[in-house]
């Protein structure tokens, strides 16, 4: 009995309980004028990774944010490859801009090669020998090398890069994804208003093969660091039902945290994003990156941004900082969210 009271008591504490009030509701329901929304403007810019070979997704998602959004504001564009962008793409990229808001800035930049790429301490065999095995494993892209460069640059250096360092705010774009409302007020003034750092629009349950050990390294950072245990932070976690002292020796197991206990696997989508760059800037989240890069995980696993920036704004954000854009509806390949506002 007391075996089972115990195990009662400590799936408990992982309840989140409600607050009284909402902490993050909506900025607006409904449609606002958005002419009245250009009076304070924040230092913002709309951001897309890609690839020449995108150009017909980049230039879809160009289309639908300025239609939506950025016809009305006009923000500047930054789109960042790891290659010379082709003429084509400039070309097409920047019609479709300039066709919502003519005198919007657009510039095309690479990546530096110190951003992207391995670190000198990753074992180029070993990688290539996990890469293999991950993909003999079925899992989604682990076998290009490209995509691991991509997740740590998403991860570790956008922030830093040169025609990003000028701009505190920035919204997320990637190619073929579409907005299916109107967004007539400036999420970027809000969030600032509010002091949101990190906003979001679909949450999701992790991969697990991709991520075997990403969890149990953090949480072990955390105890280490004594980071304090915030409410999103257990809002991401599952109890374990073995009674106390068992569960703290499975600690060991895939994703679980020096207790026993587990990741639930729930991250947000980082393909849309809204957040504050000086997040990322702060030294306590390079700290965090460093120490991730140093792992290995990025290569010898298939570590995401997503789950690497979900677990970082848990680990190091308040939960009121960080926000649903549950008023957008957002498209990106296979998964949709609808919008909840009227
Ligand atoms: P998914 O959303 O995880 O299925 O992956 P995507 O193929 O959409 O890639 C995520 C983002 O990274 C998109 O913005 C891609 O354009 C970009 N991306 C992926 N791989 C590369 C690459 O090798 N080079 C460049 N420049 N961008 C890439
Ligand atoms: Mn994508």
């Amino acid at each position: 009995l007391l075996m089972l009271a115990e195990i009662y008591l400590h799936a408990q504490s992982f309840t989140v309980t409600r607050p009284p009030t909402n902490l993050d509701p909506p900025f607006h329901t409904g449609c606002q004028d958005p002419i009245l929304n250009t009076n304070s403007r924040a230092n913002a810019t709309l951001v897309m990774l890609a690839r020449n070979s995108d150009m017909d997704g980049a230039v879809a998602s160009v289309n639908s944010v300025q239609k939506q959004f950025n016809g009305n504001f006009g923000y500047p564009w930054v789109f960042l490859n790891d290659k010379e962008w082709s003429e084509e793409f400039v070309d097409k990229v920047s019609s479709a801009v300039t066709a919502w808001s003519n005198d919007t800035d657009v510039h095309f930049e690479t990546i530096p090669g110190d951003m992207w790429g391995y670190p000198d301490w990753i074992d180029l065999a070993t990688a290539r020998r996990k890469m293999d095995d991950m993909e003999s494993q079925g899992i989604l892209y682990a076998g290009a090398e490209s995509y691991h460069h991509m997740c740590r640059f998403q991860s570790g250096f956008f922030y830093d890069h040169p025609a990003l360092r000028r701009y505190k705010w920035y919204w997320r774009v990637e190619p073929s994804i579409s907005f299916t409302c109107a967004i007539t007020y400036d999420p970027f003034v809000e969030m600032e208003r509010r002091g949101k750092r990190y906003g979001y629009t679909i949450a999701l349950w992790e991969r697990g093969k991709t991520v075997p050990s990403l969890f149990r390294k953090l949480a072990n950072y955390k105890s280490r660091r004594r980071i304090p245990t915030t409410s999103l932070w257990i809002a991401m976690m599952d109890p374990s039902y073995l009674p106390w002292p068992l569960r703290r020796l499975i600690w060991w197991l895939r994703n679980r945290d020096p207790y026993g206990d587990l990741w639930n696997m729930c991250h947000f989508w980082s393909n849309f994003e809204i957040a504050d760059m000086d997040f990322f800037r702060s030294s306590e989240y390079r700290d965090l990156f460093r120490f991730i890069d140093e792992d290995g995980g990025l290569f010898y696993e298939r570590w995401g941004d997503a789950p690497i920036h979900s677990l970082a704004a848990a680990l190091l954000l308040q939960p009121e900082e960080v926000h649903h854009f549950s008023d957008f509806g957002y498209v990106h390949s296979d998964l949709q969210y609808c919008t909840d506002s009227a």
